[in-house]
């Protein structure tokens, strides 16, 4: 059973004040939001109206306490004007994982969808059709009670709002291996899409970038050996023709795109390993020439290709230049946003007039 979804258009479209060509990422918002609440161990209010401003009180659990999570996801269109979302179940199970990590109450997982659905059909003049461009969707659950006390939250919000992003032109990037601070340990949330885990982030990325990185490179919170994830996307390594990416055991976002890369390669007759990963090895490789790829994938910049690494001071250059499989990646992928690519996995949903039926 789906819940009901309430649903006032805006008469104020604001379309016509953005420049297609030329978007600032995160910062032009779409006409409409969605939001429901949570009260007394139920969902309800699902409603589609003008993307607003919420009155919050300053009590708010999610500010004091962080109970906050949030997906990320993309809705493209074809030539013809067929809007797309790729693979939006794996982000309402991943979002109800985070959800339980954090003591927050799952969403029901049809609802989701259908409001994701009508909220990008509804806004579909937003989705720029530029190849490499789309419409970022951002789901946002958090904390609504007004009162102090470190305690799970009683009440909730769940907001979905879109943003039209231009082709994210992802220069490559340089990677600091931390060896002093951590973004995730075993036991902890570094599997949720939690707030806290970027505000954690932040002061060791400023001081990745005050000396010349781009990025962090998250290691293991023990021995600062096995490698993790960058930033806010995953890690993948080619060594010899093989393709080699953190298992995901807890510390690391279970990233969808990383998970499209892995079935995309297999299928392709890649051999592809999910395994711990010692540095160490990736010096080695390096040494003896064999490192021949290293890059990121996550939603926002699809597959980042990394041309240093620095760890204990000593900085390890790649030639991106002779990258074969990020590119093929990044290609496949955008041509299967496109629907210029056969879907041949199923992870492709095409809107139309009927998803607001
Ligand atoms: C969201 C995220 C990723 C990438 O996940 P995708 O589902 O591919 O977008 C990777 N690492 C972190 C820390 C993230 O927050």
């Amino acid at each position: 059973m789906t819940l009901p979804i309430k649903i006032t258009p805006t008469l104020n479209s604001k379309i016509s004040s953005v420049d297609f060509d030329n978007i600032p990422f995160g910062q032009v918002f779409s006409d409409h939001m969605f939001t429901a609440d949570y009260i007394d161990g139920v969902w309800k209010n699902c409603e589609i109206k003008q993307l607003g401003h919420l009155s919050v009180h300053p009590g708010n659990l999610a500010w004091h306490y962080g109970q906050s999570i949030f997906e990320g996801m993309k809705a493209s269109i074809t030539n013809d004007g067929v809007p797309l979302l790729l693979r939006p179940e794996k982000h309402i199970e991943r979002l109800n994982n985070s959800a339980r990590r954090m003591c927050m109450p799952e969403f029901p997982e049809e609802t989701f969808i259908e409001a994701i659905e009508k909220l990008v059909w509804m806004d579909r003049a937003w989705i720029p059709s530029k190849k490499g461009s789309a419409l970022y969707i951002r789901p946002l659950m958090m904390a609504m009670d007004s009162a102090l006390g470190v305690r799970p939250s009683d009440s909730y919000k769940l907001l979905i709002f879109t943003l039209p992003v231009g082709p994210y032109y992802n220069k490559p990037v340089s990677l600091l291996a931390q060896d002093e601070y951590v973004r995730a340990a075993d036991g902890g949330v570094g599997e949720a899409k939690t707030a806290g885990n970027y505000a954690a982030s932040l002061y060791p990325a400023r001081l990745a970038k005050e000396k010349g990185y781009d990025q962090v490179m998250w290691m293991d919170a023990k021995e600062f050996r096995y490698i993790q994830e960058v930033g806010t996307m995953n890690i993948f390594f080619v060594i010899d023709g093989k393709v080699i990416t953190p298992k995901a055991g807890g510390t690391i976002l279970k990233g969808i795109t990383r998970d499209c890369a892995i079935t995309i390669l297999r299928d392709e007759g890649y051999e592809v390993e999910e395994r711990l990963l010692d540095i160490a090895e990736i010096i080695e490789a390096h040494k003896n020439g064999t490192l021949q790829e290293i890059f990121g994938t996550g939603t926002a910049a699809v597959i980042s290709n990394v041309y240093k690494f620095a760890h204990k001071g000593v900085d390890y250059e790649i030639d991106v230049d002779q990258f074969k499989v990020s590119p093929f990646l990044k290609t496949y992928i955008e041509a299967l946003r496109a629907g210029e690519k056969a879907d041949k996995f199923g992870w492709l949903s095409h809107l139309g007039e009927g998803v607001l039926a």
